[in-house]
C-alpha cells in the first residue's frame, strides 16, 4: 500500500498546517483517524494517541511508514503517567506540539436510576480526565513556544440533552468549561482552545448504540436512526467524520485569537442557536 506521504492528495508545499505538529487522541478510529489523516495531509506531523496500541500503529505507518512524521503511541487517556509518557514521546519524536485535539471517547447508555457508579466513573475518567490530564500536558510544551490550539471533541450533547446518556451529556457540558478556562489562562501565552460539537457519525460508537437504544426504547433500529437520532437534522442526514475533520482543520490552523473559548456545532442543524 502506498502511503499518505506518496501520494497526490499530499500536498507538499503550502499545505495548511505545514510543519505543524499535532497530537490526536483517540485517532486509531473515527472520527479522531479522519482528523490525523487531514492534519497529514496538510503538512502537519502527527501523533496517534490511542488505547489501542496496534490499531494507533497502523494508522501512523499508513500516514508514513517512516515515522518521519506520524507516530502511534500507546495511551490511555485517563491515566496520569500515560499521559506524560504519550506526551514526552511525542515531542521527543518532533520536538514541538502546536495542536492539541482531545477526542478519546466512549459512549455507555442506561436509565439515571439504575446506572452503574462504576461505568458512570469510566465515562467521566475517560472525557474529562482524559481532557484535563492531556491539556495539561499540552500546556506545558505550549506555554514554551507561545503558541498552540487546543481543540475537544464535545458534541450536541454538550448543549442538549438525551435520555439514557446522563455521563456523556455531563462530561460534555463539561468540555465546554473547560475551553473556556484553557482560553483565557492560555491567551497571553498564545493558546487557544475551542470546541468541536459535532451531530451523529456513523463510527463505531454510534453503531454501537444503534441496537442497544432499539432494546432500550423497544423500536426498530431504523426508527433509533430516524426518530431518534436524525430526529431534530434538517434533512435527515448524518454528520461524516470529513465535515468533523473539516471543522478541526480550520480551528488548528486558524492564525488569531479572535477564535477561542467557542463552541462550533456540526450537526446539519440539530440544535440551532
Ligand atoms: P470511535 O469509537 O470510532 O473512536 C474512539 C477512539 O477512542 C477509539 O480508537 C478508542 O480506542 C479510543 N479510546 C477509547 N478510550 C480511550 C482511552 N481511555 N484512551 C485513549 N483512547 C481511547 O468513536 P468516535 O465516534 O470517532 O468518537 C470520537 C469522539 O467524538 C468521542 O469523544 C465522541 O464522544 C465524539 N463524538 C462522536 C459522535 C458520533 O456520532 N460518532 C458525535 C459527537 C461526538
Amino acid at each position: 500500500m502506498r502511503s499518505l506521504s506518496e501520494t497526490s492528495s499530499v500536498k507538499q508545499a503550502g499545505g495548511r498546517l505545514m510543519d505543524k505538529v499535532a497530537m490526536i487522541t483517540g485517532a486509531a478510529s473515527g472520527i479522531g483517524r479522519e482528523i490525523a489523516l487531514t492534519f497529514a495531509r496538510e503538512g502537519a506531523k502527527v501523533v496517534i494517541a490511542d488505547l489501542d496500541q496496534q490499531a494507533a500503529r497502523r494508522t501512523a505507518a499508513e500516514i508514513d511508514p517512516t515515522g518521519k512524521r506520524a507516530l502511534g503511541v500507546a495511551m490511555d487517556v485517563g491515566n496520569e503517567e500515560q499521559v506524560e509518557i504519550g506526551m514526552g514521546q511525542a515531542i521527543q519524536a518532533f520536538g514541538r506540539l502546536d495542536v492539541l485535539v482531545s477526542n478519546a471517547g466512549v459512549q455507555i447508555v442506561g436509565p439515571l436510576v439504575e446506572f452503574e457508579f462504576a461505568k458512570w466513573k469510566k465515562l467521566l475518567s475517560i472525557h474529562l480526565d482524559g481532557a484535563f490530564l492531556t491539556t495539561r500536558a499540552a500546556l506545558r510544551q505550549m506555554y514554551k513556544q507561545n503558541s498552540g490550539s487546543i481543540i475537544y471533541m464535545g458534541s450536541v450533547h454538550s448543549k442538549e440533552a438525551s435520555p439514557l446518556k446522563a455521563p456523556y451529556v455531563t462530561a460534555k457540558h463539561g468540555l465546554i468549561g473547560l475551553a473556556k478556562v484553557v482560553a483565557k489562562e492560555g491567551a497571553d501565552r498564545g493558546v487557544r482552545a475551542n470546541v468541536i460539537c459535532p451531530g451523529f457519525v456513523r463510527t463505531p460508537l454510534v453503531e454501537k448504540q444503534i441496537p442497544e437504544q432499539a432494546r432500550e426504547f423497544g423500536i426498530s433500529e431504523a426508527e433509533v436512526v430516524k426518530n431518534i437520532m436524525l430526529k431534530e437534522t434538517v434533512d435527515g442526514q448524518f454528520t461524516t467524520v470529513q465535515d468533523v475533520a473539516e471543522t478541526a482543520l480550520f480551528l488548528a490552523a486558524f492564525p488569531s485569537n479572535a477564535l477561542t473559548g467557542q463552541s462550533l456545532v456540526v450537526s446539519h442543524g440539530w440544535s440551532m442557536q
